[in-house]
């Protein structure tokens, strides 16, 4: 496809006066804030030199709020208040999570998903709204001054809703985004990649508790996210409950057995081993029942079905992306967790390609997402000239006649992108027309994720079939979307912006691919039907209106024969072989074939007052 300049939100540069750029890695178990100095990208500390905000909130009752490191040390004193994982929220309704292992106090709202704390009811926007606050202020100490604007990124996988979402947090917090910037492209970025040889890449980033994997494609000047892929409930924190299970089983106790508070004590213990097993064979460390050995064996041992379970997703998006594995020119590790010297090795096996992992995987996207703010302010160097590309996750489209879904943009379709498709009316006469946006991979509306509706009114009253409107989609540099109708005769239209509807997760969005393929040829054959059906009923109106106008045009017996076939047809409509409809159509429609003519004739002759048809040939 075409590449597609983005257009930069930034100001002209103004060589005097250089703008205080960040780049924010707004994450699940921690963010971090980065700007470029001289040319080079590094994160920013806080008064005591750490550069990881763990992001989590405490709210208090006096209304004041805590974020960081002293929220993760209140938590079991203070479990209902202090707030992690809330990434997870983002965009997301009551009844889109699993809130059976959280402490929390979910409200059952509709809308946004909302929970009860000390300070009143919050959203996931607040707390993101939080940390982000907390980050740029660390920069505005540092930078000695305020921050002119801000890239932050996220899961390429986000949908509208999370997306915007992310970007509500950023206003709440007085940020003002450039633009939203997917984390393996920033990943990519951090690593140069734009500066090097043409080719594939794969992003594996293993976070605290989520997976994701991409193909990347950097091709003149440009990178375009090929495909995507995860396991929203797979991270470091899964491998710590594996240790802590193990080392359980050896006391003869189970998890389910502690309390919340032990249980907690336990995974921090864990996740010590964990880490510590990544310098060292093995630890040895104070527990709660005294003292708990690992070595880097067993628990490399414990784990494989995890690391095993991210190669097979690995796999898959690679087929997805239609990479062979030969045809990758590199990879490059995000997330806290690819330290684990398993996961280095694992890969170097399966890709046999150079792998990226000089940068800190924790800082890498917070440096690619600052390189960028850097750019779109405008203090960009002469060879800095690249653009940035992303795909959507899930296939946008429009309900048609019988619940049928028309994709307008598949799934992966490089962003920003503009579509546009012609439809026509369904009745003679019909002045209006109701728009419905969906999202997903079915054949079918009921199964696909619904985004918006909206309605094209005051169309001038034309035949069915007569007349043209065209939507388009459109998605933004930031993968949200808007849509517009516009009837090409009378100019008539409407439109929308996706307003996403909150509340489709990560979960839901691999569930609906998944759903999709597996389902593929059941919708294939439902499509056919529906199809059939809606094709039928639009040939029963017309047949009715014309005997309601004309019958005086045929004989008895002829009325006869078209009621019978039209009584056949309705009947079959409303079973489910589209073949048998199929063929009662043609029937139908053979049997009017004389009817038409003798109508057309009549109107023809009416118009030449008189003259016969065939004196005209
Ligand atoms: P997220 O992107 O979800 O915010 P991070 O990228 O910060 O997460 O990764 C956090 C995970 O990385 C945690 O599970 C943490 O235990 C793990 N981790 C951090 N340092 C190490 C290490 N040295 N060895 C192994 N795992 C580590
Ligand atoms: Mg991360």
């Amino acid at each position: 496809m075409a590449l597609l300049q983005i257009s930069e939100p930034g100001e002209s540069p103004d060589p005097h006066q250089s703008k205080r750029a960040v780049g924010i890695d707004l994450g699940t178990t921690h963010s971090l804030i980065a700007t470029v100095r001289s040319g080079v990208a590094e994160c920013l500390s806080d008064h005591d030199g750490r550069v990881l905000l763990p992001s989590a909130v405490r709210y208090h009752a006096d209304r004041t709020t805590s974020v960081g490191q002293t929220v993760l040390e209140c938590r079991s004193s203070d479990p209902l208040n202090c707030f992690v994982s809330f990434k997870r929220w983002m965009g997301r309704g009551y009844k889109d999570i699993n809130r059976s292992l959280s402490p929390y106090r979910f409200l059952d709202r509709e809308g946004l998903l909302t929970i009860d704390s000390a300070a009143g009811p919050k959203t996931a926007i607040d707390m993101s709204a939080e940390v982000l606050r907390s980050l740029a202020q660390r920069a505005q100490e540092s930078l000695g001054g305020d921050i002119d604007g801000a890239v932050i990124t996220v899961p390429a996988y986000f949908d509208d809703a999370q997306r915007q979402a992310t970007k509500d947090a950023a206003t709440l917090a007085g940020i003002k985004v450039l633009r939203l910037l997917n984390e393996p492209t920033a990943a990519a970025i951090a690593y140069g990649l734009d500066q090097g040889e043409e080719g594939l890449f794969l992003v594996y980033d293993l976070g605290g508790g989520t997976f994701d994997v991409s193909v990347l494609r950097f091709s003149r000047g440009v990178f375009e996210v090929l495909a995507t892929g995860g396991d929203s409930a797979l991270g470091g924190d899964d491998f710590d409950a594996l240790i802590v299970q193990a080392w359980l089983k050896d006391l003869g106790l189970s998890l389910d057995s502690l309390s919340p508070s032990d249980r907690h004590r336990w995974l921090i213990l864990a996740r010590e081993a964990k880490e510590r097993l990544s310098a060292f064979e093995s630890v040895t460390l104070e527990g709660p029942l005294g003292q708990q050995l690992l070595d880097r064996n067993s628990f490399e041992t414990i784990t494989k079905p995890l690391l095993d379970k991210t190669m097979i997703v690995l796999r898959r998006v690679l087929r997805d992306a239609s990479v062979e594995i030969e045809a990758l020119k590199g990879a490059i590790l995000v997330g806290g967790a690819t330290r684990m010297p398993q996961v280095h090795r694992a890969l170097t096996s399966l890709l046999g390609c150079p792998i990226h992992c000089h940068l800190d995987p924790d800082e890498v996207v917070a440096m690619g997402a600052a390189l960028q703010a850097n750019l779109l302010l405008g203090q960009r160097s002469a060879s800095d000239d690249w653009l940035l590309l992303d795909v959507i996750p899930l296939s946008l489209g429009i309900e048609t006649m019988g619940g049928l879904v028309e994709k307008i943009i598949p799934r992966n379709t490089t962003i920003p992108v503009s579509r546009s498709q012609e439809f026509t009316t369904y009745k003679d006469g019909q002045t209006a027309m109701a728009f419905h946006v969906v999202q997903g991979e079915r054949e079918l509306v009921s199964d696909c994720r619904s985004l918006a509706r909206f309605e094209l009114r005051g169309l001038p009253p034309l035949n069915a079939g007569a007349a043209r409107i065209r939507v388009n989609f459109q998605v933004d540099a930031d993968g949200l979307l808007s849509v517009s109708a516009l009837e090409l005769n009378s100019g008539v239209h409407a439109s929308t912006i996706v307003k996403p509807s909150y509340g489709l997760g990560d979960e839901a969005i691999t569930r609906m691919l998944r759903d999709g393929v597996d389902h593929a040829s059941l919708d294939m054959q439902l499509r056919a039907l529906k199809e059939q059906q809606v094709e039928a009923e639009r040939m029963l109106l017309a047949v009715d209106a014309a005997l309601a106008a004309d019958s005086h045009l045929l004989t008895v017996d002829e009325q006869h024969a078209i009621q019978c076939a039209a009584d056949h047809l309705r009947s079959l409509a409303l079973q489910s072989d589209h073949h048998a409809i199929r063929n009662a159509i043609h029937a139908l429609s053979h049997q009017t074939d004389h009817f038409a003519a003798l109508r057309m004739n009549r109107a023809v002759s009416m118009a030449l007052s008189g003259r016969k048809i065939d004196e005209l040939a």
